[in-house]
């Protein structure tokens, strides 16, 4: 079972807002709200305020905009792929320009239109994924007319490193952002995601675009988490057994039990987006208890060593907990030896889903 807290995210938002202030807090739900439900989750981001909202795709730009009705503004950060501009318009989608083919289709599609359009720049400031290199800023600014067949509405580009405070990238990023506004002025720039808000104010420009830390997943690798945990992940016990001493457990033999053993079978795996790599590595809780796995996550099952707790404690039809206070959703990524961005994004479908509102 997935339980949701919405109010915690809107308290995640609240928390952004007033760590970024005076500046805007826009709200990143792209992949379905990072796999939690963007048909729940936007709605209840726009109450709390926000009002600029990014996706990845256009169709998740196209379901945004159902979601949210008129109004608020929705950028696509991967922009408009070839022959998808009318789509931008028809839904009122601002397009986030990536690459110079971007901007003169976009420009073309301005002009036949008769007006201007809105527009996003993305340029790239040393992470080589998305966005215009230097070379490109100078093709653009020395041809103005592309640019004026614009609304520019923000100029932005994103931090590799933002999680490590220490890493020198950031302040290479934060000092090329700063002569490409020289160049490229716009009334809104915006550089910092979850982890650059912590980076400090000089971050912030002007708009601020978490996407991990409304989830609840820590922005930064060290201290202490300062956003409300969000997602709690419970699995059901479908079987316990007791067995003795140099038990073979599960696929391929991978464990053997070193006592005798009560072992809990628990109703939730790999296709449920619990990582085969927590095989050997995780744990559940059950009551203040560590149940560490044993052996290899199946596809829809894991096996749980119960040894610790009283016989007759753990029955089937329990609940053991895999995301909650005793064990956060960072915690499980370390043991999954991924991140929580890709352990929230692989839940997948398939859990009783329960969205709290409390
Ligand atoms: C995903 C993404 C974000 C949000 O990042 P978080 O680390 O989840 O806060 C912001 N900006 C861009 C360009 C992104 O791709």
């Amino acid at each position: 079972m997935l339980t949701i807290d919405v109010a915690a995210i809107a308290e995640n938002y609240r928390l952004l807002q007033e760590q970024a202030q005076p500046v805007i807090c826009a709200a990143v739900v792209k992949a379905d709200a990072y796999g939690l439900g963007a048909e729940e989750i936007a709605p209840t981001l726009a109450r709390a305020g926000c009002q600029h909202f990014f996706v990845a795709h256009l169709e998740e730009g196209i379901a945004l905009r159902r979601i949210l009705g008129a109004g608020a503004t929705i950028a696509v950060l991967h922009g408009p792929l070839s022959g998808t501009e009318a789509d931008f318009i028809a839904h009122d989608l601002v397009p986030v320009l990536n690459s110079l083919d971007q901007i003169s289709r976009w420009a073309t599609t301005a002009l036949g239109s008769g007006g201007k359009l809105p527009a996003v720049l993305q340029v790239d400031t040393g992470m080589a994924r998305f966005g215009l290199s230097e070379t490109d800023i100078r093709v653009l600014v020395d041809d103005r007319q592309q640019l004026n067949a614009f609304d520019l509405r923000l100029v932005m580009s994103h931090l590799a490193c933002a999680d490590e405070p220490d890493h020198p990238a950031n302040a290479m990023q934060l000092a090329l952002f700063r002569q490409i506004r020289k160049i490229l002025p716009c009334r809104r720039m915006s550089l910092a995601a979850s982890s650059g808000i912590f980076l400090g104010p000089e971050y912030h420009f002007n708009l601020v675009r978490p996407g991990a830390a409304l989830y609840g997943i820590a922005p930064q690798a060290v201290g202490p988490n300062p956003m409300r945990p969000v997602v709690r992940l419970q699995g059901k016990v479908v079987q316990v057994r007791e067995v003795p001493t140099n038990t073979p457990v599960g696929y391929g033999h991978s464990a053997k039990t070193t006592t005798s053993s009560r072992l809990a079978t628990v109703g939730l795996g790999y296709a449920d987006g619990f990582l085969r790599s927590l095989s050997g590595h995780g744990s559940a809780w059950f009551n203040g208890s560590q149940l560490p796995i044993v052996g290899r996550v199946s596809m829809d099952s894991i096996i749980l060593d119960a040894t610790a707790l009283p016989a007759g404690s753990l029955l089937p039809g329990a609940m053991v907990d895999l995301i909650s206070p005793d064990q956060d959703l960072d915690a499980l990524a370390r043991d999954a030896g991924t991140i929580g961005y890709e352990l929230l994004t692989s839940l997948g479908s398939r859990y009783h889903r329960q969205y709290i509102h409390s």
